[in-house]
């Protein structure tokens, strides 16, 4: 029997909900289940490829092509598994379906309506992710109360009427410590619980997010007023590494009592690769420092590093692979544009992640010299294996004018041009999922960085991207010195550019920061990091 686990939010947002899912799962997983993961997003937005990143944070690319959540790779990373279309819905979604099957007679003349037709097309889509998985975990985006995620909650309702001993509800909610009077209050998840209640819905656990640990007190206050037993409120305070959380949730039993209440059998917890890594990553303390230079999104007077989430936990990864502890800095690359590369002095390495548009390249492109001359580690993603192709065929080529057509659609020399069929989808406005997306497989030169560094000819990487790398200028830019070391396996894609004579030069057009884990780093973000310790 398939089991499901809905994982609601409340009080404020951005409660790090997607972390307690990701390390139930872990745990679940440590005792040997099966545990797939979905996200559920209430935007109408079909899927999250055409937000702005300031508005979203990261878009994570599945295997299957899928323009999602950043949630979705915090399970990918805590599960070490990856997750596919069937792991993601929105609100789009389901409506676009619903639709569809109306036009297409597949009601046969009943009147559509929300309840149940949109109820149990979101139920299918719960079935669907469980499918050859033990377990679910869902976790429903957004708040509780609010007017937009009402109907998840409702199919979430309807599922465990039909089916009471495969289905639980954990509730995450915030407590907050007001500075006036330096104590905890749990009136807020109290109110939370209750609206859930109203709709309802009754959670068997409710998990406490706060900056310190709940103490036995408040911890019975929340079991009073949200019915459920002492236990069954789970601490869940601020920690230095994510990593820790799946052993602070195991140490309160968390597992233990999901799986009794899911009827599971309970199985032993094997923690062991999770507790080594914790105790790596407390006792590493030699500094790599690593500059990320990008545009970045800010709001106000915040950097939403969450833009490259992915980026930066795989440089986390590589660094306590390493033994050593990644300090990460930002540096706008319009900085860079107005005071020079002064700034990118003393890193150990610089890395340019993935991006689109004009703003701040020059700034990016001076950012690749200075890491190119200066024999810095550099290590391109995407957009910054595109500029860095660039910057050598303007500086090392004397290419004049040399530029993607992304920013100069007239450039002298383009040395990154739009793919054919993706010039014909701009034209037809077809911007959404419309990028060369998700694994593609790649074939790497015998000799090369990155060979030596996978260790096999053939890889699978995950894409995103409209423009590729013009094969007019190959022989030119390689005989003067770049290195093609990977194209797709019928050699007309460029797939990563290297530099000899250098520490370590790679850059990638594909999103390799996709398919790094705590605890399996990434190989090419691992040699970036083993030279940059250099
Ligand atoms: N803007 C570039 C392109 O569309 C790079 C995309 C990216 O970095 N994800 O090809």
């Amino acid at each position: 029997m398939s089991k499901f686990i809905f994982v609601s939010g409340g009080v404020i947002s951005g409660l790090g909900k997607g972390i307690t899912t990701a390390s139930l799962g872990a745990i679940l997983q440590a005792k040997g289940f099966k545990v797939s993961a979905m996200k559920v997003d209430m935007y109408l937005n079909i899927d999250a490829g055409t937000i702005r990143p300031s508005e979203h944070g990261e878009v994570f690319v599945t295997m299957d092509g899928l323009e999602s959540d950043q949630d979705l790779g915090n399970y990918e990373r805590f599960l070490g598994r990856p997750l596919y279309r069937v792991n993601y819905a929105t609100t789009g979604q389901i409506y676009a379906e619903v639709l569809r099957k109306e036009r297409a007679f597949e009601y046969e003349g009943e009147d559509v309506e929300a309840i149940p037709h949109l109820t149990d097309e979101i139920i299918r889509r719960f079935k669907a992710a469980v499918k050859g998985s033990d377990v679910v975990i869902v976790e429903l985006g957004g708040t509780v109360g609010e007017y937009q995620n009402g109907i998840f909650f409702e199919a979430t309702r309807i599922l465990k009427m039909r089916e009471p001993k495969n289905v639980i509800q954990i509730h995450v909610a915030y407590l907050p410590v007001p500075g006036n009077l330096g104590e905890m209050k749990t009136k807020p998840v109290q109110q939370s619980v209750r609206m859930l209640n109203s709709m309802g819905i009754q959670p068997e656990f409710v998990v406490g997010r706060s900056e310190q640990p709940m103490d036995d007190k408040r911890k019975e206050r929340i079991a009073l007023f949200c019915n459920i037993a002492k236990d069954e409120v789970i601490s869940n305070p601020n920690v230095a590494s994510i990593y820790e959380i799946p052993l602070i949730l195991d140490d309160q039993k968390f597992g233990d009592m999901v799986c009794k209440k899911l009827g599971l059998p309970n199985r032993k917890t094997n923690l062991k690769p999770w507790r080594d890594l914790v105790a790596k990553i407390k006792r590493v303390d030699q500094p790599l420092k690593i500059a990320v230079v990008g545009k970045y999104f800010s709001s106000g007077n915040f950097v939403l590093s969450d833009a490259y989430i992915s980026v930066i936990e795989s440089i986390k990864h590589a660094s306590w692979a390493v033994n050593r502890k990644p300090v990460l800095t930002w540096i706008d690359s319009m900085d860079i544009e107005k005071n020079g590369t002064d700034c990118l002095k003393g890193y150990d390495g610089i890395v340019v992640p993935g991006g689109f548009g004009s703003r701040g390249i020059e700034g990016i492109i001076s950012a690749i010299h200075y890491a190119r001359e200066n024999k810095i580690p550099y290590f391109g993603l995407c957009y910054g294996m595109q500029l860095a192709c660039v910057e050598f065929a303007r500086n090392v080529v004397k290419l004049k004018g040399a530029h993607t057509t992304e920013i100069d659609a007239k450039a002298k020399h383009a040395i990154i041009h739009v793919m054919p069929d993706q010039e014909k989808k701009m034209l037809e406005k077809n911007y959404g999922g419309s990028m060369r997306l998700g694994a593609w497989d790649c074939r790497l030169i015998p000799g090369t960085v990155s060979r030596k560094a996978y260790g096999q000819e053939i890889v699978s990487e995950r894409h995103r991207h409209r423009y590729e790398f013009n094969n007019t200028y190959r022989d030119q830019l390689e005989k003067a010195g770049l290195t093609i070391a990977g194209t797709t396996p019928d050699g007309q894609l460029v797939e990563i550019i290297e530099l000899k004579n250098h520490p370590f030069f790679v850059a990638v057009q594909f999103h390799p920061e996709f398919q790094s884990s705590p605890l399996k780093p990434h190989p090419l973000f691992l040699a970036f990091a083993k030279a940059a310790a250099k």
